[in-house]
């Protein structure tokens, strides 16, 4: 047995070379590092320590919030789905990890969690959902990922591991060229690719931890249910707005009536317990209020992702006529101003949007694109430089930053920043570009 810490040990932080040499032991049939299943006893393949969940979960679940706008501006509908998550969670099998849960802006129909425990439900699922014992039931479900360990397990085999380093480097990979087509890219960090892809063993098992979390802190079981009706019709009626969650969690007819079965027997007793509708309907009235703005935001992402930008655009401004400060709308509308090359406006639209969430990073970057084609290389560092204090860890930031040193013809600086991108990122043509420079300027022989 080789004598190797699996921790990452500097900083803190977890390395690009620690998920490699993760993938790589387990590539090799390396079997080491045995521990014992917090929920079933029974010892399980785990290379992945504790800290090290957490760790992963400090350092990519920013990112993965910020992909998905930022947490609501909506403090109150914030402190209910925590308040229903942490009630949960200190009667789950892992009391003691960093939990904490949010909504997110994002339209689109998810629910995920990192393996640490931030846990987060899109304001597109949030608008599915008819009650609290639904949302208590997505909660548990996400709490029975954390605590059976199963990104941890995903890790430990080699799938998520690739995953996370695909995430990045496939991202800067299949960008078409050096500032070229940038939907659904920028900003963000190739949404989903960060989140486990879990099996549908890891789904009956959370399903089942899911149910038992929520019975036990007083929910009706046919909430349960009520989730799993929900999740059926919608895999049934495909569209990209759900698909995202169905490719991380499986969903099937199995899973459905399993839960109609548990829910009838082993929580028979607790069937018709409280599902607290009104209560439900009260903490999301300002997010319903929002519903119409809401599905034409939905309706845009899906011509946004078929390449239709005018389709999209359209969508967008009848957002902004329902809700004319809200945050995605407003990124949503610059992003499809920007592809269509039409940066003053797409500038616009990303001030307005820096303007109504200050503290959320992604609308610097869509600024700072902008400005590097309107040639303002000073203010797009700036914008580049504010984003990186508000989210740092994001690769391409480093890259346009560099970009901008090299259009106001600042080698050195230029150097390093490209220096830093490649440190992260060794593909695509990004890296391309910086290596070519660095060879150029004569820091690379
Ligand atoms: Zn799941």
């Amino acid at each position: 047995m080789p004598n190797i810490n699996p921790n990452p040990t500097k900083k803190g932080a977890l390395t690009r070379r620690d998920f490699l040499w993760l993938s790589s032991m387990t590539a090799a049939g390396l079997m080491f590092g045995c521990a014992t299943d917090p929920v079933t006893g029974k010892s399980q393949l785990m290379l992945v320590s504790e800290d090290t969940e957490i760790q992963i979960d400090k350092q990519y679940s920013p990112l993965q919030f910020s992909s998905d706008y930022g947490e609501v501006q909506d403090s109150q509908l914030n402190r209910y789905v925590s308040q229903i998550g942490n009630k949960m969670a200190t009667s789950s099998h892992r009391p003691h990890m960093p939990y904490s849960f949010r909504v997110v802006n994002a339209t689109y129909v998810n629910a995920y969690a990192f393996p640490g425990g931030s846990i987060a439900a899109t304001r597109g699922i949030m608008l599915s959902l008819d009650n609290e014992a639904e949302l208590a039931s997505l909660l548990g479900h996400e709490l029975g990922h954390v605590n059976a360990r199963h990104s941890a397990e995903q890790m430990s085999k080699g799938q998520l591991t690739q995953a996370i380093v695909g995430g990045v480097s496939v991202l800067a990979g299949t960008q078409s060229a050096v500032l070229g087509d940038l939907a659904g890219q920028l900003g963000q960090i190739g949404a989903g690719a960060l989140l486990a892809s879990y099996s549908r063993n890891n789904e009956r098992e959370a399903d089942a931890l899911g149910m038992k979390y929520m019975v036990a802190a007083g929910y009706g079981s046919e909430g349960f249910i009520g989730l799993m009706d929900m999740l059926n019709s919608m895999s049934k009626h495909k569209s990209t707005t759900v698909d995202l969650l169905f490719a991380t969690h499986p969903m099937s007819q199995e899973r459905h009536d399993t839960a109609v079965q548990t829910a009838n027997t082993t929580y028979q007793s607790a069937l018709n317990g409280p599902l607290h509708r009104e209560r439900y309907m009260d903490h999301t009235a300002q997010l319903r209020a929002k519903k119409g703005a809401i599905e034409e935001i939905q309706e845009g992402e899906k011509q946004m992702a078929q390449r239709k930008y005018d389709a999209a655009t359209g969508h967008f401004r009848q957002a902004l006529k329902k809700a004319p400060n809200d945050y995605v709308a407003l990124c949503m509308m610059s992003t499809s101003q920007l592809v269509q090359k039409k940066y003053a406006v797409g500038r616009q639209y990303a001030e307005m949007a820096q303007k109504s969430y200050p503290k959320e990073a992604q609308a610097y970057h869509l600024s700072g694109y902008a400005k590097i084609q309107l040639k303002n290389f000073e203010g797009a560092y700036n914008e580049l430089s504010a984003y990186e204090r508000l989210l740092p860890g994001n690769p391409n930031t480093i890259f346009f930053k560099g970009y901008c040193q090299e259009g106001m013809n600042h080698v050195p600086q230029a150097a390093d920043e490209y220096n830093r991108y490649l440190q992260v990122v060794r593909q695509g043509k990004y890296a391309q570009h910086a290596y070519k420079r660095l060879v150029d300027w004569g820091y690379i022989k």
